[in-house]
């Protein structure tokens, strides 16, 4: 039932929709513009994956040779506020094929451990300091298009529906939610029916670390290996599981990923085939099978595992973890020969050397996974964030404008969080001189995204 008969209309000049790693920083970006920034997030707190989904460590934010750190500006000012409530360890410090990466080597240097409860918090005082409206427990629902232009936002929020009027709107749902209803066409996952698995993550507490750590020790001979360098573990244990009946799932190792404290663990290994995250009743499907693995998984740790014997289920992901749905078509589309390349356009308004990783589109075991060449990087231009046909639509995250390929590499948290950085700051730009969003001056951008640290060339 619909509390409010009419809707409630409000104005707005920025509004992000969507608190992930990409929506909060995009907020925060537009506010320290000086410009009327409202977040609308339809859970309880920011972070998206990395809160909700406990997704975690943030992937890399180096170059492949792991000799500088290319993801600076907002998401270096986040990690070192994390570490100072002991919410993080700083990437510097994290060496490839360590606990922290899981024991991988390949595109895994210098990752960032992180604490889920912090982030939450850190991100409200970030939210609360750049004066961002926040709007928790709102859902974007619909949007009217008038004249080209996004005109009208339709918002649940628990006292019923309200409208709100943009002046630029910023989509950050990860799913493209705003772009879709106002018309902007996408590709759902490659565009022949292959999407990336769901997975379910949990966090173990408990564990004794030091005794995780023998175990990989003496196996480091064993380790699956790609282009001669670590690869996953703990296959050694899942054959051995499988062998006994207690292993059902159609995975050959385990993703564990040492945290911030030295006891906990974030579990990485669970995969759902098939779910369409676009669509309630296939994430209600996912959950609960998410949930059964989990379960499983668990249960295989405490028996198999050296060191988790006396481990703690801390928490499975409130949300399930979801890869890819659609890719929203863009100004310009970032395509996997622009990553391998290296090519970095002029118009870009970030770098990243992130590897392209798309698991399971060769079935339930299959990934493919493709390092930069060592030391150098890509740049994302600014083409990719702005929706095709529309005058004040913006994308950043999951869903900006990318070739399910490239998508696969620049969807981790580093480069998510540049992309709202750069789309915050375009649109606070575009909202004060009253300008279209494709027309832009890139150069001003970039100009006011280097002032802000952020680095676009090394
Ligand atoms: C299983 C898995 C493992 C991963 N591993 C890593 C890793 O190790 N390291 C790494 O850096 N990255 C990793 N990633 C990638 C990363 O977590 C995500 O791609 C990233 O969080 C995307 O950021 P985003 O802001 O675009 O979207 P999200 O994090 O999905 O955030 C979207 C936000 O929008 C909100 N929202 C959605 N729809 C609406 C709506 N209609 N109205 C209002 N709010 C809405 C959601 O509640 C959410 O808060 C992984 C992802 C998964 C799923």
């Amino acid at each position: 039932m619909i509390y409010q008969k009419e809707l409630v209309v409000e104005n707005a000049d920025v509004v992000v929709l969507g608190g992930g790693p990409a929506g909060f920083c995009a907020a925060i970006a537009s506010a320290r513009q000086g410009v009327d920034t409202l977040l609308i997030e339809k859970g309880s707190f920011c972070g998206g994956m990395a809160t909700a989904g406990l997704v975690a460590p943030f992937m890399t934010c180096y170059d492949s040779g792991g000799n500088t750190m290319l993801i600076r500006g907002l998401f270096e000012e986040i990690v070192e506020r994390l570490i100072a409530v002991g919410g993080a360890l700083h990437p510097s410090k994290i060496e490839a094929s360590s606990a922290f990466t899981s024991y991988i080597t390949a595109g895994h240097i210098h990752v960032t451990p992180f604490k889920a409860e912090a982030m939450k918090l850190i991100a409200d005082r970030m939210l609360k300091e750049a004066g961002v409206r926040v709007l928790y427990h709102t859902s974007f629902v619909d949007a009217e298009v008038e004249n080209g232009t996004v005109s009208k936002l339709v918002l649940a929020k628990k006292e019923g529906l309200c409208a709100i009027k943009p002046k630029i709107v910023i989509d950050c749902t990860g799913d493209g939610d705003c772009a879709v209803a106002a018309g902007v066409p996408y590709t759902l996952g490659n565009g022949n029916g292959r999407i990336q698995p769901a997975t379910m993550f949990f966090r173990i507490g408990g564990v004794d670390s030091a005794k995780v750590d023998a175990d990989i020790e003496a196996n480091r001979d064993n380790f699956y290996r790609k282009d001669g360098v670590n690869y996953r573990s703990m296959h050694w244990w899942v054959s051995k599981a499988k062998e006994a009946g207690d292993w059902s799932l159609n995975r050959v190792s385990i993703g564990l990923f040492r945290g911030v404290d030295e006891d906990e663990w974030s579990i990485n290994t669970s995969r759902i085939m098939g779910i369409d995250g676009s669509l309630s009743q296939s994430l209600t499907e996912g959950e609960m099978i998410g949930r059964e693995q989990v379960d499983e998984i668990f249960a295989f740790l405490k028996k198999y595992v050296p060191g988790c014997k006396n481990a703690k289920l801390l928490q499975s992901g409130s949300t399930l973890g979801i890869r890819e749905t659609r890719h929203i078509h863009g100004m310009k589309t970032l395509v996997l020969d622009d990553l391998l390349n290296c090519n970095v356009p002029e118009d870009s308004v970030m770098i990243a050397a992130n590897s392209v990783d798309v698991h399971g589109r060769f079935g339930p075991a299959s990934n493919e996974y493709i390092t930069i060449p060592e030391n150098k990087y890509y740049g994302i231009p600014y083409g990719c964030l702005v929706a095709k046909g529309l005058s004040n639509l913006l994308m950043a995250g999951r869903c900006i404008s990318a070739e399910s390929e490239a998508a696969g590499a620049v969807r981790v948290m580093p480069p998510c969080m540049a992309m709202g950085q750069a789309a915050g700051t375009a649109a606070a730009l575009c909202s004060e001189s009253e300008t279209d969003t494709r027309e832009l001056d890139v150069k001003i951008l970039r100009e006011k995204l280097q002032e802000q640290g952020v680095l676009l060339y090394v």
